[in-house]
């Protein structure tokens, strides 16, 4: 018997990968509607990837917040490795990978990732170097550093 054959051991699970995802998890107060967008991006991303509900986990985003409004991080962990997105409006339409910058190596929203295609297009980018077209808002992201030449003051 594993952890993740019992409710208790799924939700453990869960609630680990949500505490890595969003340090402030713990202390964020319960929001009903941010509560029903974080499953139906599951539930959407489960469909658009292929991927088991069990492995994808939607918490706030604990580094983008615009005008109050906080971003949602979406993880899909998958052989070992952890995909990492934000999405702005909390569906999957807005999801953008996450990935180190050329310049300055800081975790900024790299490309659009609604779909396959274009998840693999970012992938294909970092073992290929083929370009991806940066995001809206790409130069104004936080996790540029300070000093990034591509970052862009806003
Ligand atoms: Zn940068």
């Amino acid at each position: 018997m594993t952890t993740t054959d019992t409710l208790a051991g799924r939700a453990a699970e869960a609630l680990g990968r949500a505490r890595r995802q969003d340090p402030g998890f713990d202390s964020r107060p319960c929001d009903v509607q941010r509560a029903i967008t974080r499953r139906r991006l599951v539930r959407d991303v489960t469909d658009v990837f292929a991927v088991a509900c069990e492995a994808v986990t939607v918490t706030d985003d604990p580094d983008r917040e615009h005008g109050g409004w906080r971003w949602y991080r979406v993880t899909i962990a998958d052989d070992g490795t952890e995909y990492r997105f934000t999405s702005f409006a909390g569906t999957v339409d807005a999801l953008r990978a996450l990935a180190p910058c050329p310049e300055c190596a800081g975790e900024v929203p790299a490309g659009e990732a609604p779909d396959l295609a274009t998840l693999g297009r970012v992938l294909d980018a970092r073992t290929n170097g083929h370009p991806v077209p940066a995001p809206p808002g790409f130069g104004s992201d936080v996790g540029h550093q300070p000093v990034c030449p591509l970052r862009e003051n806003s």
